[in-house]
């Protein structure tokens, strides 16, 4: 490829982060090049985007999909493949800037994939971290690859700590909107419906993360990440309730400066800043205007009414696979919910009784490796779903 060439695989292209990477793209005067595209199950807007943009292959993770992927990209000269196979084959291409934003631990061998070639990772795919940290950290620093944060508080975060040095670091604070129940009492939270839970007062996302907002899981999962991502203590990381998503994430330094990054609630102004980093590209997500907005508020997050972020730190407390177990429980609430066989206040206790029975049962220690963090996922998810019915007969 020429020098400084940005070559660019999407893996998760078909989804809301995804969407928005393929946006910068096509906006930017053929900038980037697309080597690779994936997508769970959504054939025909792969093969549309696949075509549109030129990528040279294209894998759909549904292997039962395999020939329709096949006869929809049929004379286009551009590669298949389908299964977990081919999604790690999609992240090996050559390309030199991958955004991994598959969305759950799915998203772990692909991501690892992408990481060992050494290239720049843009990591929205935030479970990956929670599932396998460690294992992921090390294996992107043994590879020298870079990893960039996507999730827009980490993405602030990492703006913001170029003003300073690690050693003069005091502690991050990521920003939560809270959500769309931030003002509801615990009984309106108990019962509420996906309809309600769907509704995010300020991002359009995806319907796994836009619940785990609604809960702030969402919150859980981030104060994992920045753990992994900037190797911080637990003690080092706050949360604080900021309804208008403007400010997204803040730095105190020694001196007692806090610096913070602001933008309007659109995942496009983060994703370019990755797409071009080091250098800046024009964004086009809607100017800050802060005279118009009036006014910025803050709140203290409510663990009461949020257990999820009670459970983070005790997770994290416990340490060893206990994140694992955490997201792994979740992702197995999350669904339970959407399918309606669990009310919304369900979802952290069917967490809160996974980890303790998986804890009860000996937790193993953190992951050593990407088989070791997905079989004690494998577990966690079926000690969830044995548990699942428990939870669906017992209202709080
Ligand atoms: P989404 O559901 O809109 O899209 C997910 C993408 O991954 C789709 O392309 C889908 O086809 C693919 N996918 C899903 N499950 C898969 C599987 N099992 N195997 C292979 N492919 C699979 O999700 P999203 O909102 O774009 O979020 C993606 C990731 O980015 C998540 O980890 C989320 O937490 C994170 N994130 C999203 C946002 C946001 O604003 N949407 C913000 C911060 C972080
Ligand atoms: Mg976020």
């Amino acid at each position: 490829m020429p020098q400084g060439e940005r070559v660019v695989t999407i893996l998760g292209a078909t989804g809301s982060i995804g969407q928005s990477t393929v946006d910068l793209v096509r906006r930017s005067n053929g900038r980037f090049r697309i080597e690779a595209l994936t997508a769970h199950s959504n054939v025909a807007e792969l093969a549309k985007l696949s075509r549109e943009l030129g990528a040279t292959y294209a894998a759909i993770a549904d292997e039962a999909l395999y020939q329709d992927l096949k006869d929809a990209l049929a004379g286009s000269g551009i590669e298949v493949g389908a299964g977990e196979g081919a999604l790690v084959e999609a992240a090996l291409r050559p390309a030199n800037w991958v955004m991994a934003a598959m969305s759950g631990a799915a998203g772990l061998k692909p991501a690892m994939a992408a990481a060992g070639r050494g290239q720049i990772v843009a990591l929205a795919n935030k479970e990956c971290l929670v599932c396998a940290g460690e294992v992921f950290m090390r294996h992107a620093a043994a590879n020298n690859a870079t990893v960039l944060p996507v999730d827009s508080e980490h993405n602030a975060i990492f703006q913001a700590l170029g003003a300073g040095q690690p050693e003069h670091l005091v502690r991050i604070i990521l920003t939560a909107s809270g959500g769309p129940f931030r003002t509801a009492t615990r009984e309106q939270i108990e019962t509420a419906t996906v309809e309600q839970a769907l509704k995010h007062p300020n991002w359009s996302m995806g319907r796994k993360i836009t619940i785990d907002s609604a809960t702030m899981f969402n919150k859980a999962l981030e104060i994992i990440e920045a753990f992994h991502l900037f190797e911080l203590r637990t003690d080092q990381i706050d949360v604080l309730v900021h309804p208008q998503s403007i400010i997204h994430g803040l730095v105190e330094f020694a001196d007692r400066s806090v610096v913070a990054q602001m933008g309007a609630p659109d995942m496009r102004t983060p994703i370019a800043h990755c797409l071009a980093w080091p250098e800046r590209i024009e964004g086009p997500a809607t100017q800050l205007d802060l005279a118009k907005l009036g006014q910025l508020t803050f709140e203290a997050p409510d663990p009461v009414r949020f257990p999820a972020l009670r459970l983070v730190r005790e997770a994290l407390e416990l340490g060893g696979a206990a994140p694992t177990v955490l997201n792994a429980a979740n992702e197995v609430a999350v669904a339970a919910f959407l399918d309606r066989k669990i009310p919304f206040g369900g979802i952290a206790r069917l967490v809160e009784a996974t980890l303790e029975m998986m804890v009860r049962g000996g937790t193993a220690g953190a992951p050593a490796n990407v088989e070791d963090a997905l079989a004690v996922d494998h577990t966690a998810r079926n000690t969830a779903a044995t548990l699942l019915p428990e939870i669906a007969l017992k209202a709080s």
